[in-house]
């Protein structure tokens, strides 16, 4: 991983599409950093495309697409995607993934999963962020819990024991049924909505995230920066950013938006 000064002019100047996951990327403490907030809106008046990608519920994503300065966003791990509609710029239009199941995850096949990962795992629970979901089912581990890396690692050899996909971010275990993910829910969100094949030009679109949840942008994307916090998690992710920022969380993803614009600008 490279600092963010190597980024290039020409590098800069290419990105026009701009990703990023939210939790402990954009949030410190579950808490929308002022600096990400801030970053959101100068990255919205220099005209990118923002587009959120997280595993948070559908009903945060209602939310957040209503309320910041973002043009689209990726919920629930690429099960769907909200976006805006023009016509009057308020409308919200959800893209489902087609491999999401209609029943969601009011599905039988997620009881056995959360009876043995209950059982099993002492001191998870089901997120509290669960009633908000449409697709998946998340565990709880370091959000209102204090448990270690390797139990989420056990919550996500569980769920994979029953053919169930899953995740972990840095604070819950999402689990789901289903070939999709972050990256193949952007790529479809681009192609369906945008009209843009980002695969013959990868250097459109630049992504920041903080945790494993976010290697399959960080293997697809050349341009990909994680933010300082993510060191912890390195050591069990195969896929890792090309570029690593020197502050952590918000003020990370801040310093990423300021080197993008301005080396963008050539006023470095
Ligand atoms: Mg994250």
């Amino acid at each position: 991983m490279k600092p963010l000064d190597a980024l290039t002019p020409e590098e800069c100047s290419a990105v026009e599409f701009i990703c990023t996951d939210i939790d402990d990327t954009l949030t410190a403490e579950g808490r929308l950093c002022r600096e990400s907030y801030e970053a959101l809106w100068m990255l919205h008046d220099s005209g990118y495309t923002l587009i959120p990608v997280t595993g948070r519920p559908a009903g945060w994503c209602d939310c957040i697409l209503r309320q910041w300065p973002v043009d689209a966003v990726v919920g629930e791990n690429g099960a769907f995607a909200m976006y805006r509609t023009y016509c009057k710029g308020r409308r919200l239009e959800l893209l489902l993934h087609p491999d999401v199941h209609p029943e969601g995850n009011k599905a039988a096949r997620f009881e056995k999963i959360k009876a043995e990962v209950l059982r099993e795992v002492p001191g998870t629970a089901v997120a509290g962020d669960q009633p908000y979901r449409l697709y998946d089912v998340a565990f709880d581990f370091r959000e209102e819990g204090e448990l270690e890396l390797e139990d989420a690692v056990k919550i996500e050899r569980i769920a994979e024991s029953y053919g169930a996909r899953a995740k972990i971010s840095s604070i819950h275990v999402n689990v789901w049924f289903g070939a999709y993910d972050k990256l193949k829910m952007v790529l479809l969100l681009l192609r369906n909505i945008y009209g843009t094949d980002i695969s013959a030009d990868k250097s459109r679109l630049l992504y920041c995230g903080d945790s494993p949840n976010d290697e399959s942008m960080f293997a697809f994307f050349p341009l990909t920066v994680g933010v300082s916090n993510i060191g912890p998690f390195l050591e069990g992710m195969r896929d890792r950013p090309a570029y690593i920022t020197s502050a952590s969380h918000g003020k990370g993803f801040k310093e990423a938006a300021e080197i993008i614009i301005k080396k963008r600008n050539k006023q470095y």
